[in-house]
């Protein structure tokens, strides 16, 4: 399979990974809050919370190992227990609020019935966690480029672009907490919804910022960064459950430029509505979990490798 990026014969692999590493561990602590984004407690130190919940990645893992995205750009086999402490998760709210907030939707028995709305605000409370605080990463990793390598000539204007991000995340947290702390209904319209009578190898959840649509109409303009455009997410879920499979695709009824979109889900078949959820897992999100029992399938499939290396549909190597 052709990998995305050529290392030198010579180079230090060991010491390369070290260096980043240490640049990584940097930029996060350097990113950490010093209240819970959740209940406004001052803290100290956070809580590892999970991007995915810790069952479905359970119900997948073989000999307790999952494979994630990276598998897709190069080999990268991740033990669960140190691959799942590592990546997809973050730092951001305490362990109180975090073994308390996302009890109704964390729960196996909960997700086989059609999802309350307070279900629903507890993933997208989740989703926008790992975005707000990937951003913060993001935010000082570059601070920490800059001073090791001078390596921007513009940090003024990127970091303005993630400062609108975060702006809007944190907006959108406040939102969805408020509709899970006061049991708020009939604001989500669910675009798809079902649990599958068998387990698929593939756990995730995220927010994404669509930007086509099934017929390839714009839905959001993802290179408009202009301040007063509010980025609108639709939300996905695939949580494979002991012997079936949770599929839930949704977004809040304020969020007006999914409209289109759920009415041409609605007139599609099944299949072509799975067919267009798997696609926008590997175009939109990198916050997946795949089987080992598919590896060999994934690693020898070029279409997919090559979606893996986009953003939304756009090139994005490197980044
Ligand atoms: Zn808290």
């Amino acid at each position: 399979m052709p990998k995305s990026i050529d290392i030198p014969k010579e180079t230090d692999i060991i010491e390369v990974r070290k260096k980043v590493n240490k640049l990584l561990s940097d930029a996060r602590n350097s990113a950490k809050p010093n209240k819970c984004i959740l209940c406004g407690k001052s803290q100290t130190s956070f809580c590892n919370s999970h991007s995915v919940a810790h069952f479905p990645l359970k119900n997948i893992a073989d000999h307790g190992k999952v494979l994630h995205a990276p598998v897709l750009v190069g080999i990268d086999i991740i033990d669960m227990q140190k691959g799942v402490n590592s990546s997809g998760t973050f730092h951001f709210i305490c362990n109180e609020c975090d073994g308390t907030f996302f009890q109704d939707y964390e729960n196996e028995q909960n997700l086989k019935a059609v999802p309350t709305d307070k279900m629903l605000a507890e993933i997208v409370v989740k989703n926008i966690l790992l975005q707000l605080s990937k951003r913060g990463q993001e935010k000082e990793l570059y601070r920490e480029l800059q001073k090791k390598f001078n390596a921007y000539a513009n940090l003024e204007d990127l970091e303005e672009i993630k400062e609108l991000d975060v702006r809007d995340y944190a907006e959108e947290l406040q939102f969805h907490k408020g509709i899970a702390d006061k049991n708020v209904t009939g604001g989500y319209q669910i675009l798809y919804w079902s649990v599958l009578p068998y387990k698929v190898p593939i756990a995730m959840q995220s927010a994404i910022a669509l930007s086509k649509d099934l017929e390839g109409n714009e839905v959001n303009n993802v290179f408009d960064k202009s301040e007063s455009v509010r980025m609108q997410f639709m939300h996905l879920a695939i949580l494979p459950l002991e012997e079936e499979s949770v599929i839930l695709a949704f977004y809040h009824k304020r969020d007006k430029l999914y409209r289109k979109l759920r009415h041409q889900l609605n007139s599609s078949s099944k299949q072509k509505v799975l067919q267009f959820l798997n696609y926008i897992i590997f175009a939109y999100t990198e916050n997946y979990f795949i089987s080992k029992t598919i590896q060999l399938n994934i690693e020898s499939n070029e279409k997919l490798a090559q979606l893996a290396h986009e953003n939304a549909g756009y090139p994005n190597i490197g980044f």
